[in-house]
């Protein structure tokens, strides 16, 4: 039985692509491996997979008695539920250090970069595995997703030169432009609930024993969200933090601006607005914040532990 190579819930582009390009690094290294996913593509992830013409990975949810590398994440509350039954090999990644746990040594590559792809290639490079055009065509557009094409304070030297090396693999010039295409198909919100847009790009997180789940949508204009969807939101926010949350947050990015609004609900707004420099009130701007990971995450967690 083949292993699996699995991104985190709520499957974002780099998630997916970190599947399949990782999938490519261990088979080059002669390992039996299998790319899936705990979920379908998002809209800007299909974009991504059709420009490309590549499949989306099988669908996985449950683990139990196979053996599993993980990419893009680390963290059990964003793995299958049985996950404490799979047999964990490796991780490559670029968040904090999660909370997963294994019985025998692992191989970890996780780097502080902007993009688990940026680790991947470097790894490419370093096992001297080949990397195909429609590859790192997909790899291209994870890291442009990962860093809003470089804006994100997350992004590093190394996330740009791994960029500039797979742009020139996948033959493409123009990333900014490869970049607004993908970002406008992520900014399509036509035929979306507001639970699905609440659960696009959503991550649980246990902060000293709280359930905070915090939801990003990165779109080329808050102007896409009209005031009755706003509202809808809120309330579908509320439904969310009422099912075991201590927190709900939706942070809606504006790329152009490099800002968000943050929409909360939660049992102690006060704290978790105040964690980010931030007060309560009908529209909760925070400026510059781009990355949930690096400006929303720390904050977050240091404000739960006091
Ligand atoms: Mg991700
Ligand atoms: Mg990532
Ligand atoms: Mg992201």
């Amino acid at each position: 039985m083949s292993a699996l190579v699995l991104g985190h819930k709520n499957p974002d582009t780099d998630s997916i692509v970190s599947a399949l390009a990782a999938t490519n690094l261990y088979r080059g290294r002669g390992f039996d491996v299998k790319a899936v996913a705990q979920g379908t593509p998002a809209p800007e992830t299909a974009f991504v997979l059709e420009r490309f013409k590549l499949q989306a990975p099988e669908v996985v949810t449950s683990v139990a008695g196979q053996e599993v590398y993980l990419v893009d994440f680390s963290d059990l509350a964003q793995a299958p539920a049985d996950f404490a039954e799979a047999k964990l090999l490796g991780i490559i990644d670029h968040h904090k250090l999660g909370d997963v746990t294994s019985d025998s040594p692992v191989e970890c590559f996780i780097w502080p970069v902007g993009c688990s792809n940026t680790v991947i290639k470097m790894l490419h490079d370093y096992y001297k595995v080949a990397i195909d055009p429609a590859l790192a065509g997909a790899m291209l557009c994870a890291i442009l997703s990962d860093t809003v094409l470089f804006k994100s304070p997350t992004c590093t030297e190394q996330d740009k030169q791994a960029a500039y090396d797979l742009a020139k693999i996948a033959g493409i010039e123009d990333l900014q432009a490869l970049g607004m295409e993908m970002f406008k198909a992520k900014s399509n919100l036509a035929g979306a609930t507001p639970r699905d847009l609440i659960f696009r790009d959503f991550k649980d997180f246990d902060m000293s024993g709280s359930k905070v789940g915090i939801g990003q949508l990165e779109l080329v204009s808050l102007d896409l969200i009209t005031p009755e969807l706003k509202a809808q939101l809120k309330d579908e926010l509320a439904k969310v933090k009422g099912e075991g949350r201590h927190s709900a947050l939706l942070v809606l990015t504006d790329i152009m601006e490099e800002g968000s609004e943050l929409l909360l609900v939660s049992d102690d707004a006060d704290k978790v607005a105040g964690a980010l420099k931030a007060t309560v009130s009908d529209k909760i701007w925070l400026p510059g914040v781009m990355s949930r990971k690096k400006q929303v995450v720390p904050f977050l967690e240091q404000a739960f532990k006091a």
